[in-house]
């Protein structure tokens, strides 16, 4: 299995773990629980009993190869005004692209030297809990932030999962359990909606990541919450001691193509053609440009910032998608009044 692990790291993988390929039953309840307390995220698959099991993927499934690629590269500042922060997990290229094509490279290692004939690749486009696969594989610990911490990378990893239709050898990660209690639960004191109800509980429907990347309106509550973020939420993985030690990533792939404290007003301006040029190549593309607009606007309405009321004001009246309008109009609101006469 050492040349596995060569073949991964020549392949772009920071570090993998094998496991067997068997339902997870012990997640139903925790899944079930979320569906019953109204925690659970709406673009989740909804059928609990497809997520727990490796062979609902690929039937044949016997392992699953657990992988990781690391994301940390420059660090970021604080969003100056009139700029929304992006997520670190989206300024570089698409992940799911890069993690795919990383695990595509094993596959003729494993036909030839294991005899897989089928296998299936998973990056965050299957029902399985691709954390908790990561855990079973002793690949990463779960934090008390919900997120997958990957020695010696932190949890700023991407993850994907090769299942072979072939029982592999044995191969644990290195995973150990996290000194959450010692840190004192950081993260879960970080998180600006109480979306951590309890140290690894996440109510996915406060979380910020969540609802900045939702098509329909944001609920006012969460509004303010949001402060300058235009593209999920890093503060619950930014406060952790263990992050700020982690590994930088290797890849020039995760190298920012966008900037990471980006325009707001360059956003309002962008037309469909502006927006693909800027995002086509990062995992932002997926979900169009109206919700990085909707978000624009309530940033602008949280910085109070009444150099951007003319593009705001042509935004809340002619904007072709609705939400974007009300949001628009909702900034509009929060303004200082216009001293103009
Ligand atoms: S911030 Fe502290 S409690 Fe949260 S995941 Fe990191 S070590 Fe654990
Ligand atoms: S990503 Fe942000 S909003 Fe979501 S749990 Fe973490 S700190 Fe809270």
């Amino acid at each position: 299995m050492d040349r596995l692990r060569q073949v991964a790291a020549a392949a772009g993988i920071d570090a993998l773990a094998v496991t067997q390929a068997e339902p997870q039953v012990y997640l139903e309840a925790f899944l079930r629980a979320a569906q019953r307390e109204g925690r659970y995220a709406q673009f989740a698959v909804q059928d609990v009993a497809a997520r727990l099991d490796p062979q609902k993927v690929l039937p044949e499934a016997r392992s699953v190869i657990s992988a990781a690629v690391a994301y940390k590269n420059v660090d970021p500042g604080a969003a100056p005004r009139l700029t929304g922060t992006i997520s670190r997990s989206a300024w570089g290229l698409d992940y799911h692209k890069v993690v795919r094509k990383a695990l595509e490279r094993l596959v003729p290692f494993l036909q030839a030297e294991y005899g897989v004939q089928k296998w299936h690749i998973a990056v965050d486009d299957t029902p399985l809990v691709e954390r908790a696969l990561a855990a079973q594989a002793r690949l990463a610990s779960l934090g008390a932030n919900c997120a997958a911490y990957v020695p010696p990378y932190g949890s700023w990893v991407f993850l994907g999962e090769l299942l072979v239709d072939v029982e592999l050898p044995a191969m644990p990660g290195t995973a150990s359990p996290l000194p959450c209690e010692e840190c004192g639960y950081r993260c879960v004191k970080a998180c600006p909606t109480n979306a951590l109800v309890a140290p690894g509980i996440i109510d996915a429907r406060r979380c910020l990541s969540y609802l900045t990347q939702k098509t329909d309106s944001i609920p006012l509550a969460f509004r303010p919450k949001l402060g300058s973020r235009l593209w999920g939420c890093d503060t619950c993985q930014a406060v952790c001691p263990l992050n700020k030690a982690a590994a930088q990533s290797a890849r020039a792939e995760f190298t920012p193509l966008v900037d990471p404290q980006f325009s707001l007003l360059d956003l309002l301006a962008m037309d469909n053609a502006g927006f693909k040029e800027a995002f086509g190549e990062t995992s932002i593309a997926w979900r169009g440009k109206n919700v990085l607009q909707r978000n624009a606007c309530l940033i602008l309405g949280n910085q109070k910032a009444a150099e951007a009321r003319p593009q705001l004001a042509e935004t809340a009246a002619h904007h072709p998608s609705p939400a974007v309008r009300e949001a628009a109009a909702w900034a509009l609101n929060r303004l200082e009044p216009s001293s103009a006469p």
